[in-house]
């Protein structure tokens, strides 16, 4: 008997332990990207919950003013009610990411559900502008290992911010400016809207960020760009 068990522990210990230890969360789950560390003189800006009729055109406009590109993680439905902007984000130069078809809580969702929701977003970006986002935002930035396995799966990075400029609550341009100012550091990923219900201070931080930015020496590139290489 003594035997027959220490046999199971050995062969337990030989073929099943070296398993389960080799497979790092990373590897099931895939990776969260907030920032890269590697990539000191790169900011990354990013533009949530377009497009927007009025807005992304503004923003598209600054930045081609400072001849800067930047990701726009867009919502399914709001690319199917302004396709011309969809197609202005990639003509300027700037990427695509998948914010969800109709930024549900996809916490709430069924694995088939939140497939859906992402596939259906991806989709509307290929049958507009035939190019496939490869970078994945959840609505609030709400994550949880399982979502993170299923936009794994389906070939996506998940990309959250190391910077949250707060434009979601109204927050002033200057005072915008000072959150980025006292935070930044080079690999940073900045969280931004082309829209916030109620009114934008966007445009107007954005006026005042890109240059002071520049100023500093930073480069401004795509979150896919940014993220190439390590990751904090
Ligand atoms: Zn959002």
């Amino acid at each position: 008997m003594m035997k027959r068990i220490f046999s199971f522990l050995l062969i337990f210990s030989v073929f099943f332990i070296p398993f389960r230890f080799s497979a790092s969360a990373e590897e099931l789950y895939g990776k969260v990207y907030c920032r890269n560390t590697k990539q000191a003189g790169k900011i990354a800006l990013t533009f949530d919950d377009g497009p927007h009729p009025r807005y992304t055109q503004e923003i598209l406009k600054i930045l081609e003013e400072y001849h800067v590109t930047a990701t726009f993680f867009i919502i399914g439905v709001n690319a199917v009610n302004y396709p011309s902007d969809l197609q202005k984000i990639v003509d300027c130069g700037c990427e695509l990411g998948n914010h969800t078809d109709t930024h549900c809580r996809i916490r709430n969702l069924t694995e088939e559900e939140v497939r859906l929701e992402i596939k259906q977003c991806e989709d509307t970006v290929y049958q507009l502008c035939g190019v496939r986002p490869c970078v994945f935002r959840p609505p609030e930035g709400l994550m949880n290992e399982y979502l993170k396995a299923i936009a794994k799966d389906m070939g996506y990075n998940v990309v959250l911010w190391s910077i949250d400029t707060k434009d979601w609550a109204l927050t002033p341009p200057k005072e915008i400016l000072k959150i980025v100012k006292s935070q930044i550091r080079g690999g940073d990923i900045v969280l931004m809207h082309d829209y916030v219900s109620g009114g934008n201070t966007t445009c107007n931080a954005l006026r005042l960020i890109i240059p002071e930015l520049l100023r500093c020496g930073y480069e401004f590139v795509t979150v896919s760009e940014l993220i190439q290489g390590d990751h904090e």
